[in-house]
């Protein structure tokens, strides 16, 4: 038992090893992405099971870039942008049969990314009804098809570029992890799980776990890439610098036009604020109450 405990670190020891051969390689990229150490390596109970999840990771996309491949935790940490400096690194969406880009819905943008109220947005909205055919944007390799409690029902796809597209509040899935998919698969049918106002695809775009605005590598009205290549560099994250909006959110409060909602045991007017990306202060100017009216069960209450 003692032996094969002292196994274990050995090959546990090994993989921390190569984890930092990998490190050193990214080094020498005109920045270093710094992955923050995994703590999603699975209990590895003997050094076959060990061979197995090294051979995941080494087969997964762009696997010199990222240092796991999980299947359970939908956002991959996040690089650290200051590793930029002034480096700037291009990354090619028409690889290898990778620019037959598909645009995941044909359908009309009702939130773009930016901030957005009490929360930042970090990808596009587009209208759909529950049950439309939603596609893979690139080839890829599905790391997540999964229930979540905000995002609902969500595919996420690894791309061997390094990019990762997410899509969220699935009504079903289509895929399973693991998967590889092709640009047009369809991956899941749009729903309204998860914290949505209704309806609707919520795409994300990211890159080793930092979002990048969708609106800089595709023309959602066009419905197609507006260019061959990604530029990452400090520019490319300005968005988290404070100061004014980057993009126009006006149209984010659309969705929640006309929606009713039916007061449930335990809510409260912050907690349905909080929920729908709205205000105490709204939530009682639009149904005439006061922020210490007492919700009835069953009351209705427009958004
Ligand atoms: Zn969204």
């Amino acid at each position: 038992m003692k032996k094969t405990f002292s196994l274990i670190l050995l090959f546990s020891l090994l993989r921390l090893v190569s984890a930092n051969a990998v490190n050193s390689t990214i080094t020498s990229l005109p920045f270093n992405p710094s992955p923050e150490p995994t703590d999603t390596v699975p209990y590895i109970i003997n050094a076959e099971e060990l061979a197995a999840y090294n051979d995941t990771i080494a087969s997964s996309p762009a696997s010199d870039l990222y240092a796991d491949w999980d299947t359970e935790t939908i956002h991959y940490a996040k690089f650290n942008i200051d590793s930029i400096r002034n480096g700037t690194k291009k990354i090619t969406l028409c690889g290898n049969n990778s620019c037959g880009y598909v645009h995941p819905f044909l359908g009309k943008v009702t939130c773009p990314f930016g901030p957005h109220r009490r929360y930042y947005h970090f990808g596009v909205d587009i209208d759909l009804e529950t049950g439309d055919a939603v596609a893979a944007a690139f080839d890829g390799k599905v790391r997540i098809a999964k229930k979540s409690s905000s995002y609902g029902n969500v595919v996420v796809i690894r791309h061997s570029n390094g990019l990762e597209t997410y899509y969220a509040h699935l009504s079903k899935l289509k895929v399973v992890a693991g998967q590889d998919v092709f640009a047009g698969d369809i991956i899941g049918l749009g729903g309204n799980t998860g914290y949505s106002r209704g309806s609707h695809l919520h795409f994300e775009v990211r890159y080793l776990g930092q979002p990048i605005n969708p609106f800089d590598i595709i023309s959602f009205t066009e419905d197609k890439l507006i260019t061959d290549t990604l530029v990452i560099n400090k520019q490319t994250f300005k968005y988290y610098a404070k100061g004014k909006p980057v993009t126009n959110t006006e149209n984010c409060g659309k969705l929640l036009a006309g929606k009713i909602y039916v007061i449930k045991q335990g809510d409260s007017l912050s907690a349905i604020a909080h929920r729908y990306g709205t205000t105490i202060d709204l939530l009682c100017k639009k149904n005439g109450i006061r922020t210490t009216t007492v919700l009835r069960l069953g009351q209705k209450i427009k958004i």
